[in-house]
């Protein structure tokens, strides 16, 4: 276990899209309250480990949260887990509203080296039907201010295929967010998720989703706008510069141990996988009692652990590389499940190359798709 994930499950406002374990915040008692709960939950960890490697503050909105208790809570990490030093990939998501000039500096000093910019879009009106709490004048200041701060290590995440969003304003988006001249950039195709409020504009009729075909369009167009800026794409919807790949997801995606804490965070420990209370109120009251906060805990199968290497390896651009999975598995990726490689192949989605078999251009496009049919 190298990497730490902490959540926040707190927001300014749910956005319209959201399906992420995060709810408007009630009030500062309330962040509060959780604050204790999570610093109480990382004290009773039992698991040391002195060669962290990454510790990632997600959410929700970990930066709602004020400095002080950011601070309190990685200071336990490092007390109770194992050192969080300098080479220690320690990330804060940031809503751009939620961060100024001093409390970016505080955060820095407190040791988060790197940080995860929530900017979705520098358009006005899309950014108010996404419900986002910020502008784009926001997300410029609080870029500049973060650099300014001392973080040298930046990523920010945009959304695409968004309703009534065109291909040029997608592309003008790519070009504000390539000027600032960030590390890492995430690009994500709207999806709809559950019980959203976009879900059940669609279904009722008041929404109108990008049709396919723009979506296909506006992927390739930031594959190409990405890879001319010099990012590397490493990921369905990742793009790094040299040497500022998340080294905390390739370890999700590479099949890596992690432990999480906090409402609805997850676990994973050789071939074990546990979950909190997604409901923060069952959480804190759970460590209020003194009891566990893990809601469902289970050890994984053999063909769920083999599916996991699968569907992740070939979100990777890279793919998977054959001999180091047959050495793991005992059988190669291809044998496993064949029907569903062979759809793969006829559908002109597959690259086998240098050892490695790999996802094409438009079989990454369909991944989460696709690559469902290899579920045991
Ligand atoms: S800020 Fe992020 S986590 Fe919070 S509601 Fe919006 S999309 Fe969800």
């Amino acid at each position: 276990m190298n990497s730490v994930y902490i959540h926040i499950p707190f927001c300014l406002a749910k956005c319209g899209y959201c399906g992420f374990n995060s709810r408007p915040l009630a009030s500062d008692n309330e962040a509060g309250v959780y604050c204790s709960a999570l610093m109480k939950e990382i004290a009773n960890c039992k698991m040391k480990n002195d060669n962290l490697e990454t510790v990632y503050f997600g959410g929700g909105t970990p930066s709602l949260l004020s400095a002080r208790q950011l601070k309190d809570i990685l200071v336990r990490v490092k007390d109770n887990i194992g050192p969080v030093g300098d080479d220690c990939e320690t990330t804060i998501e940031a809503n751009p509203g939620t961060v100024d000039i001093y409390k970016l500096s505080d955060l820095r000093e407190a040791g988060f080296n790197r940080l995860s910019l929530g900017v979705q879009s520098f358009d006005p009106d899309l950014l108010k039907l996404m419900g986002r709490r910020h502008t784009a004048g926001q997300a410029l200041a609080a870029f500049s201010d973060a650099r300014q701060a001392g973080f040298r290590n930046i990523s920010l995440d945009l959304i695409f295929a968004l309703p009534g969003q065109s291909l040029e304003s997608w592309q003008t988006n790519l070009t504000k967010a390539l000027e600032l001249g960030p590390e890492h950039i995430s690009l994500y195709s709207l999806t709809y998720e559950p019980e959203t409020e976009f879900t059940r504009q669609k279904e009722q009729g008041r929404l109108t989703p990008a049709s396919e075909e723009l979506e296909e369009e506006m992927y390739l167009a930031a594959i190409e706008t990405m890879g001319s800026a010099g990012y590397a794409h490493y990921e369905v919807s990742n793009f790094a510069r040299k040497n500022f790949r998340s080294r905390h997801n390739l370890n999700y995606w590479q099949g890596g141990d992690y432990l999480g804490f906090g409402a609805g965070a997850h676990s994973h420990l050789d071939g074990k996988r546990w979950s909190n209370f997604k409901d923060p109120d069952k959480y804190i009251v759970a460590l209020e009692k003194g009891e566990s906060p893990v809601e469902m805990e289970e050890t994984l199968t053999r063909d769920q652990r083999i599916f996991e290497a699968i569907f992740l390896g070939l979100r990777m651009v890279e793919g998977i590389a054959v001999g180091e999975f047959e050495k793991k598995w005992g059988l190669a990726p291809t044998k496993y499940m064949p029907k569903v490689w062979r759809k793969l192949e006829e559908n002109y989605y597959l690259e086998k190359e240098g050892g490695r078999v790999r996802l094409n251009i438009e079989g990454l496009l369909l991944s989460d798709t696709i690559l469902a049919d290899f579920a045991p």
